[in-house]
């Protein structure tokens, strides 16, 4: 597990981490989320004791990272996948992490090979694209087995093919009891990937809450109906004081009643339906609209670490 605790971080007068706490928890993977310049490297960092705390405590399973014995056998990182020696091959580069870790040298053939990188083992890290070069950070990650995955945008360069690898990877880690913690800017990727969410802005912790209940209590739900007699339809939904709003693909976007009824009134009046669904919105809607407020965050706005301004309550 990981753990943060009243942690703050001031680099001359600008607090890029301000007062975070929460935790990290095993069995899910929690994503990071907030704005360019939120601080969620830098709290990264401050886990992994790359940089002192000004004030507040991190730990990684009830230690300071600097204290454990074997650091890459309780939590494996990757904040930077280009932070390789260039000259040194894959296979070398995770041979001097493994002999630094008291790891068996047995273990790096089966992380290439569980990244996808064993037929390019000895190929020096300088020739690698940005793909390659984060499937190599994710091996050095898993080199040690550790319990707790600590990553800073791990999907960035990955194809299509390689973001649905490291989703499947990632799962089956957490499913495994790991502790898995990721930041990600591609918000419909977060959106499959991560069960609970820490969100952050300005420094300060905006939510901590699971993935789900996060878009149920953010979203303005809305109805999605097609049908061939779209005006008349309309027509009969606002004199129920529905607003309708009609999609570029002709679909329309219905809110102010609910599902049931929208499907009651349409069979009512003989329009016929081919589609009705409950929608809400995605992470990405929600997202945008909570860091539209953190942006503007400058405390006493009224949002707390335990609730989120409920949706049109905003400015
Ligand atoms: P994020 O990862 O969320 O984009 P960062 O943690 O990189 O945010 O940065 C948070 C804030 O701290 C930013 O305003 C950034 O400019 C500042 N910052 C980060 N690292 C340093 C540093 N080494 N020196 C000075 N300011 C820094």
């Amino acid at each position: 597990m990981i753990e943060v605790r009243d942690l703050t971080k001031r680099y001359g007068d600008k607090l890029a981490v301000d007062g975070l706490s929460f935790q990290v928890r095993p069995g899910r993977i929690t994503g990071f989320l907030g704005p360019n310049g939120a601080g969620k490297s830098t709290t990264m960092r401050l886990i992994l004791g790359l940089d002192a705390p000004t004030g507040g405590q991190a730990s990684v399973n009830g230690r300071p990272y600097r204290l454990l014995a074997a650091p890459l056998r309780e939590a494996g990182s990757l904040l930077e996948a280009r932070a390789v020696h260039g000259g040194r091959t894959a296979y070398h580069h995770l041979l001097y992490l493994a002999q630094s870790n008291g790891i068996d040298r047995r273990r790096i053939a089966e992380v290439l090979d569980l990244v996808g990188l064993a037929a390019v083992a000895g190929r020096r890290a300088k020739g690698f694209s940005l793909g390659m070069s984060q499937r190599l950070g994710i091996a050095a990650a898993l080199l040690g087995d550790p319990g707790v995955l600590i990553l800073d945008e791990p999907v960035n360069g990955l194809d299509t093919d390689g973001i649905r690898w490291i989703r499947g990877l990632l799962k089956s880690l957490a499913a495994q009891g790991r502790t898995v913690f990721l930041s990600s800017h591609l918000m419909s990727e977060m959106e499959l990937t991560a069960d609970h969410l820490i969100v952050i802005g300005q420094g300060r912790l905006i939510a901590d809450i699971g993935m789900r209940q996060f878009i149920e209590r953010n979203s303005y739900p809305f109805t999605l109906v097609r049908s061939p007699q779209p005006d008349r339809l309309t027509a009969v939904l606002q004199e129920s004081g529905a607003q309708v709003r009609l999609d570029p693909d002709g679909a329309l976007r219905i809110s102010g009643i609910d599902t049931a009824m929208i499907g009651d009134i349409a069979n009512a009046h003989h329009v016929p339906l081919h589609e009705l669904t409950a929608r809400l919105d995605s992470l990405e809607d929600v997202y945008t609209r909570m860091t539209g407020v953190s942006v503007e965050y400058r405390g006493g706005t009224g949002i707390t670490s335990a609730g989120l301004p409920a949706p049109g309550n905003q400015e």
